[in-house]
């Protein structure tokens, strides 16, 4: 396996005991009060995370749920839209809603199409081959499109200065700007709040941060771009954890500042992340299917060194002594690994859809009027005209729901559920105490396929179905 070589990092070495510490899975009652302390601060009071010896961590139910009720609605801990669906979507870089107004999502689309910048010839070409492992997705506006409008009438949507018709019922949030950068948007200014006090204020690259940090943080963005943007999800991991820090150590002021008591302290703003932890990204991630077998510790060796150059960029850009040891290539390897064994990404609807579906759904003669407004536009999204948001993310609560082959719950947006939520409703009756299941999988496979594909997260199934359809 990979871990074959020695690694190509110091500081593994040199903080080789902090960093078992922080990759090793927290104590039992740690993780228990951990759960107990979330649940009741989001007030989730229908579940509840139980750990056994048996079956490791699990969610059961509190409360009895009928077939179709809301169980939980999660909120992401680290998340991220994927870099290519930027192009398509604008969203919320914290919460991840919709924003500006229809207008301004079918402009800005049409006229990153218009100029090539989401066709297949570009970007995506030169990231395929290097973008080993990711379950990043595929973005919508990859068709070479030949119907294209004036470039004033989309700069026209973008601007406002042109309107659709009955857009008004589908109005969106209005574009909140980062104070630093121009690549972060947002839907409120206490989004923007939140993002940069969590996250973004060692990120951006905008003019509140000094130019040598600037550059250092653009070459990160950039090999990210062009490599597997999972590196820029990890970022805001390391900076998550940065910030608790300090926050946690201005909070402790009359402690010594002794490099125990900082240790202890980082222990603490890492905990939340410390409870996702999986495997190391190089050893578990699985083998493309273009990769022979014997090529394996290779491909895994290339892998690792590629989120080694980024860990370089990144650290570049941000490193701080005191959370050396999170800075090290074990513990990135084990972050990544988090968000790539996850089963759950990060989706937003389009508000697009209803909004085409709307205009479709109106008396004849109306709408014969709005579609010749329309129309042209609709022609020149083409078959994918409604793009949904998607990235990659974390759900704390969600993250710790066993797979079943027969689940009793799954994750479902409703049409109120318009921002990065992950939403689980009641498949079917659910009693206290029942434990809550969902599907990792496709499972209306048969047996089989399911095992295989389910050999991904690292686990041979033996639920109910499982054990009745598993061959003699
Ligand atoms: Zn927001
Ligand atoms: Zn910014
Ligand atoms: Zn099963």
């Amino acid at each position: 396996m990979g871990g074959s070589s020695a690694s190509p990092c110091d500081l593994d070495r040199e903080f080789a005991p902090q960093i078992a510490q922080l990759i090793a899975t927290p104590p039992l009652q740690a993780a228990q009060e951990y759960y107990d302390e979330l649940i009741q601060s989001k007030k989730h009071d229908g579940i509840r995370v139980n750990f056994s010896s048996k079956h490791g961590k699990g969610v059961c139910a509190n409360k009895d749920f009928a077939e179709g009720d809301l169980i939980l609605k999660d909120q992401i801990l680290v998340g991220s839209q994927h870099s290519l669906n930027k192009i398509d979507c604008a969203v919320c870089s914290y919460c991840f809603r919709f924003i500006g107004s229809i207008e301004f999502q079918i402009g800005r689309r049409l006229y990153w199409q218009s100029i090539g910048l989401s066709s297949d010839c570009t970007d995506r070409g030169h990231c395929h081959e290097s973008d080993v492992g990711s379950s990043a997705s595929s973005s919508g506006a990859t068709k070479e499109n030949s119907n294209t409008l004036p470039e004033e009438v989309l700069v026209s949507l973008i601007t406002g200065d042109k309107s659709l018709p009955f857009t008004d019922h589908f109005s969106l949030p209005q574009v909140v700007p980062c104070c630093g950068c121009e690549e972060e948007r947002y839907c409120s200014q206490s989004c923007a709040d939140s993002d940069w006090e969590t996250y973004h204020s060692l990120l951006c690259t905008g003019s509140k941060t000094e130019s040598s940090r600037k550059s250092a943080l653009q070459k990160f963005v950039e090999h990210a771009n062009g490599s597997n943007d999972i590196f820029l999800v990890a970022a805001k991991v390391i900076t998550f954890t940065l910030l608790r820090y300090k926050k946690l150590k201005i909070q402790s002021e009359f402690q010594k500042n002794t490099d125990e008591s900082n240790f202890s302290l980082l222990m603490e703003a890492w905990k939340p992340i410390s409870m996702g932890f999986k495997k190391r990204w190089w050893d578990s991630v699985a083998l493309p299917e273009d990769v022979d077998s014997c090529d394996e510790d290779s491909f895994r060796q290339q892998i690792r060194d590629l989120a080694f150059t980024s860990l370089q960029l990144l650290k570049d850009a941000i490193f701080d002594p005191e959370c050396a040891p999170l800075f090290s290539l074990e513990v990135y390897g084990h972050i990544i690994g988090m968000f790539e064994l996850n089963n759950l990404g990060l989706v937003v609807a389009s508000p697009i859809q209803d909004y085409f579906i709307h205009i479709d759904d109106l008396p004849d003669d109306k709408k014969e009027e709005a579609k010749k407004v329309t129309r042209p536009f609709l022609d020149a999204l083409g078959e994918d005209y409604a793009v949904p948001c998607e990235g990659t993310a974390f759900f704390p609560l969600q993250s710790c729901m066993n797979h079943s082959c027969c689940p009793n719950a799954k994750a479902f947006k409703r049409d109120e559920d318009i921002d990065g939520h992950a939403v689980i409703l009641a498949l079917k009756p659910i009693r206290k105490d029942d434990e809550i299941t969902i599907s990792y999988i496709d499972e209306d496979v048969p047996y089989e396929e399911r095992q295989a594909q389910l050999a991904d997260y690292g686990f041979i199934c033996a639920c109910p179905r499982c054990q009745e359809e598993k061959p003699y």
